[in-house]
């Protein structure tokens, strides 16, 4: 009988990233410069690349610890209180006394489109002597998760540590601002950038499974192992080390709020690596639930449990 991620030995995954509280306005359109206008609706809401893949990789069946820094105020106490809801590890989560909590300002539109702009706050205060001192939470990982919205060398200590330990290593390069170093690429088994960041890292324009390949390869070039480039409703690329490219298309879904698909996915892919799935059955899980996550309104709110997700293919 084929069984879900959790119903095997629930492995462990570390997550190493960013914890913001997303600042949530809807109005009718997006302001211009100068203008003064009135919105709808206002929320505060759990966010954050690390925040977010931590709490998609718990809520998917797996151990999770959580390598961060909040700010000594309310959003950071909230943030904190949240993950621990789901079941995270927050002992190595600092608070810093200076910086205040990460904050992403997000004013969305009625045609679905946004305007962020992020304050990185606390998250800069996350430095290489956090993954020093908690190099034990990524020993004691089966796979150690990273975007890049906290310091870059804290995110290659880190990624350096899991290596050390013969922990699996992925890496969500997000934001992507420029190529990434050799070292960088080398170090990660698992790169995993959407159709923006693949672009930006490799120099080719990615908008198809074709180019996704292309871009995949030039990655590979680069020094990455694995590279998983996802495509929105198109679905997965996956060039994976020794062999051909491989397109995974995408669930058909009534897609309502696509926001935190991509985290959903990494979080699902870890937790299924960390179970000792298969590549294979990794993608197809994350994807599954990536794909229920879109059928739902918000962020964290969208991530499904692991019950909700359908079982592995036969
Ligand atoms: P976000 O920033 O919104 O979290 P992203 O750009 O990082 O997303 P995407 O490539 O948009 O990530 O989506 C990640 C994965 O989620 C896709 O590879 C796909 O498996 C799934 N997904 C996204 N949108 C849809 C959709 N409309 N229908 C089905 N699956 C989807």
């Amino acid at each position: 009988m084929s069984t879900t991620a959790g119903e095997r030995d629930a492995g462990r995954v570390t997550v190493v990233g960013s914890l913001n509280m997303d600042l949530v306005i809807r109005a009718p359109r997006l302001p211009s410069a100068g203008e003064t206008l009135a919105g709808r609706t206002f929320a505060n809401v759990a966010g954050g690349k690390g925040g977010n893949q931590a709490v998609a990789a718990a809520r998917l069946g797996a151990h999770v610890a959580m390598i961060g820094c909040v700010g000594n105020d309310e959003n950071g106490a909230q943030l904190v209180a949240g993950l621990r809801r789901d079941g995270i590890d927050c002992s190595a989560v600092a608070t810093d006394a200076a910086l205040p909590t990460g904050v992403a300002m997000i004013v969305v539109d009625d045609a679905g489109q946004n305007a962020i702009v992020i304050v990185a706050g606390s998250n800069g205060a996350l430095t290489t002597s956090a993954i020093a001192a908690h190099e034990k939470t990524i020993e004691q990982a089966d796979v150690l998760v990273c975007q890049l919205e906290v310091p870059g060398e804290t995110v290659f200590a880190a990624m350096r540590a899991a290596r050390r330990h013969g922990r699996i290593v992925v890496l969500n390069p997000a934001p992507a601002t420029g190529p990434l170093p050799r070292d960088w690429l080398e170090c990660a088994d698992y790169l995993i950038p959407n159709e923006g960041e693949a672009s930006v890292l490799s120099g080719v324009t990615v908008d198809s499974p074709e180019s996704a390949l292309a871009a995949a390869a030039e990655l590979r070039e680069q020094g990455a192992r694995n590279v998983i480039v996802t495509l929105g409703e198109r679905g997965v690329l996956v060039l994976a080390e020794g062999e051909a490219g491989k397109h995974y298309p995408a669930p058909k879904v009534a897609a309502v709020d696509t926001t935190a698909a991509g985290d959903t996915f990494v979080g699902g892919l870890c937790a299924a690596l960390a179970a000792k799935r298969s590549l294979d059955e990794a993608v197809r899980f994350g994807q599954a639930a990536a794909a229920l996550s879109v059928t739902r309104a918000g962020a964290q709110t969208s991530i499904p449990a692991l019950h909700e997700v359908p079982r592995w293919a036969d």
